[in-house]
């Protein structure tokens, strides 16, 4: 197949490329793929130095796990010959297709990789080559791929009815703890964090309003009843004022006078404009999770001098960031400028007005003062490994 096209200046023609294998609820065994970008790099993550300028995707993976990703060839004949070749095979190898053989032939087919298992702590990471005609024929794309070692984040999620001050009206939550807690493990395992979900418990207090969890005047009575120290606790409430989820990491409390006093916890009122499915809260708490690990939201003010409280000018008007997993607050669809007349509008992968998950690994914002507000993967992890989470 020619391709004829006129070139100004230059041009960049992605025969083939890679995305998530699911569509919807987030799968610790398909991860998302961070496509963004051209020649940015992804920065030193746990003594793994900076890569080079990377012009593929890339992906994320934990040691000796397997993940299915989706090739999708887009500039190229669906029977085109493509082979996978792992630039080093002690760091990630192809599953699927087996060794020698052609990816099968279709538009979008799915192969599989291994992140294999190694010794030491310190991230590897290695490049899959999608190699034309034969498996030492010209590479046409490359996917960089990053096998961690697990780092394990404690949490205990708590199941808490709200009675009100005479002890009755409260209504248990019904939300699905165990499926919350396996969407939120999925959305970051492919950071190679491990959330070591402790047993859940289920209680119940006396508040001023039954179901209704005030900000921030109640936290403190939720914190002081039952606490799991050396863990990121996570209550489901029915209900909060004002709010769908609450997040106070410890860098909140301790940095923020306004919190000051304060235990940390992430929140989740299960009664939020009409109801929330399992995924919505699973992105909300990985989000809140997100903030524990030191991530900034992608378009927050700066992270030096005093830090804003109030007034905070990071709403978002239009959709760019809300295929992360740290979305500014989307005020897009709301009033008074209501949805954008397109059906798909707000679908990045995980179901129609649905936010992202992608947990990006690029610096694609490079520039002043920009530290975690992208190559949030290695952010995270640097701050996991270091910092204080509980
Ligand atoms: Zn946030």
């Amino acid at each position: 197949m020619a391709i004829s096209s006129q070139v100004y200046k230059e041009l960049r023609i992605v025969p083939v490329r890679f995305e998530r294998a699911a569509a919807g609820d987030p799968d610790i065994a398909m991860p998302d793929v961070d496509d963004r970008g051209h020649n940015t790099k992804v920065p030193a993550v746990n003594g793994l130095g900076a890569s080079a300028e990377l012009r593929g995707p890339v992906v994320g993976l934990k040691k000796d796990q397997k993940v299915t990703l989706r090739l999708v060839r887009e500039l190229i004949d669906p029977a085109a010959p493509l082979y996978l070749v792992s630039s080093d095979e002690s760091v990630v190898t192809v599953e699927t297709p087996v060794k020698g053989s052609p990816v099968a032939d279709g538009a979008r087919t799915d192969i599989e990789i291994k992140g294999k298992l190694y010794t030491g702590a310190t991230p590897k990471s290695a490049e899959i080559e999608v190699r034309f005609q034969s498996a030492t024929g010209p590479i046409i794309y490359a996917l960089t791929v990053y096998v961690f070692s697990p780092l394990p984040v404690a949490v205990t999620p708590h199941i808490v009815t709200i009675n009100d001050v005479n002890g009755v009206g409260g209504v248990a939550p019904s939300l699905d703890v165990d499926a919350l807690m396996t969407q939120a493990k999925a959305i970051w395992a492919c950071a190679g964090i491990a959330l070591s979900v402790q047993a859940t418990r289920t209680w119940s207090i006396n508040l001023a309003t039954a179901n209704q969890l005030r900000f921030p005047a109640d936290f403190n009575s939720i914190t002081s009843t039952n606490f799991n120290t050396g863990t990121i606790n996570v209550y489901v409430v029915r209900q909060i004022q004002d709010a769908c989820g609450v997040g106070l990491s410890r860098d909140a409390v301790t940095n923020i006078s306004a919190f000051a006093g304060m235990q940390p916890g992430v929140y989740l009122g299960e009664v939020c404009g009409g109801g929330r499915t399992t995924y919505w809260g699973a992105n909300d708490l990985a989000h809140e999770l997100g903030h524990f690990f030191s991530l900034w939201h992608p378009s927050d003010g700066s992270t030096s001098g005093v830090r804003p409280a109030t007034g905070w000018s990071w709403a978002r008007y239009e959709t760019w960031s809300m295929r992360l997993l740290m979305h500014n607050w989307n005020q897009t669809a709301r009033p008074p400028y209501g949805a954008p007349p397109w059906t798909d509008y707000a679908d990045f992968g995980y179901g129609a007005n649905f936010r992202g998950a992608l947990i990006p690994f690029k610096e694609v914002r490079t520039g002043l003062d920009k530290s975690g507000r992208d190559a949030q993967c290695s952010v995270a992890r640097n701050y996991v490994k270091t910092g204080t989470l509980y």
